[in-house]
C-alpha cells in the first residue's frame, strides 16, 4: 500500500514518521541516512535518541584523540592554538545543534578550507550557503581573529590541523559511519568543554550573531553608522 511505503527508497515499508521528508520512513533508513542525506530537524525524536546514544559511545575516543592531537601544543604551552581550536569545535557545535545534518568529511572539508584561507589578511567572505557549516566557520574564525586581535595566522593553522588530525583518527575509513567523529566531538563540547556565554546565546537566539561584527560586512549595503563622514 502506497501510504506506508518509505519516503525515502520506496520500497521498505514506511514504520516512523519522518518530519524532514513529511511521510513515513523506514527504520532502515532512518539508520542510515539520519542527519546524513537527510535534513533532520534537531527535535526529531529519533534524531535525538540516536545522537544522544552516539555521542556517549564516541566520546572517550574523541577525547583521546583530541588529547594526543594538541599534546603538542599543550607542551609548548600554545595556549592560544588551544583556546582558537576549542572555540571551533563549540562553533561546529552550536551549528549542529541547529541544523544536524553533516558529515565528518564535510568538517575536515570545511576546516581545509578554513585553513587555506588563514593569512596575514583577515579571512575573506566567500560565496557559500548561509547554512552551510564551512560559511559557519569562515564567520566565526574571522570574527575570533578579530577580537583576539593578534592571534598569530600560524597559532590559527596549528590549532586548524590539531583539530583536523583529532577528527580524522575517527574518521571510519569505510565510511559506514561517516558522522562518527561528529559524535565524539559534538559529545566532546557537551561534556568536556561546555559553550562560552556568547555561543549559548546564539544557541538560544539563532537570529543572533555569534561572528560577524556588523562593521566588517554590512547587510544593509550601506557604510555602518559612525564610519561615514
Ligand atoms: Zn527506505
Amino acid at each position: 500500500m502506497a501510504s506506508s511505503t518509505c519516503v525515502y527508497c520506496g520500497r521498505d515499508r514506511g514504520r516512523r514518521r519522518c518530519p524532514a521528508l513529511h511521510g513515513l520512513i523506514s527504520p532502515a533508513c532512518c539508520g542510515r541516512h539520519r542527519a546524513v542525506t537527510i535534513d533532520c530537524p534537531p527535535d526529531c525524536l529519533y534524531y535525538r535518541k540516536h545522537e544522544e546514544y552516539q555521542r556517549r559511545r564516541w566520546v572517550p575516543e574523541f577525547q583521546r584523540a583530541w588529547g594526543k592531537a594538541m599534546e603538542p601544543l599543550y607542551r609548548e604551552q600554545a595556549d592560544d592554538s588551544i583556546a582558537f581550536a576549542v572555540y571551533l569545535e563549540q562553533v561546529l557545535y552550536v551549528h549542529y545543534a541547529l541544523r544536524p545534518r553533516g558529515t565528518d568529511a564535510d568538517v575536515l572539508q570545511a576546516l581545509g578550507r578554513v585553513r587555506e584561507e588563514l593569512g596575514p589578511i583577515a579571512v575573506v567572505a566567500v560565496e557559500l550557503p548561509p547554512r552551510d557549516v564551512e560559511r559557519r566557520l569562515f564567520e566565526a574564525t574571522r570574527a575570533y581573529l578579530q577580537r583576539a586581535g593578534g592571534l598569530d595566522p600560524e597559532a590559527a593553522r596549528r590549532a586548524v590541523d590539531a583539530l583536523a588530525a583529532a577528527i580524522a583518527t575517527l574518521q571510519d575509513p569505510r565510511g559506514r559511519d561517516p558522522r562518527r567523529a561528529l559524535h565524539g566531538l559534538l559529545g566532546h563540547v557537551e561534556r568536556v568543554l561546555g559553550l562560552p556565554p556568547e555561543l549559548q546565546a546564539h544557541l538560544q537566539d539563532p537570529a543572533s550573531s555569534i561572528e560577524t561584527p556588523r562593521i566588517l560586512r554590512p547587510t544593509s549595503g550601506s557604510p555602518p553608522s559612525g564610519l561615514d563622514g
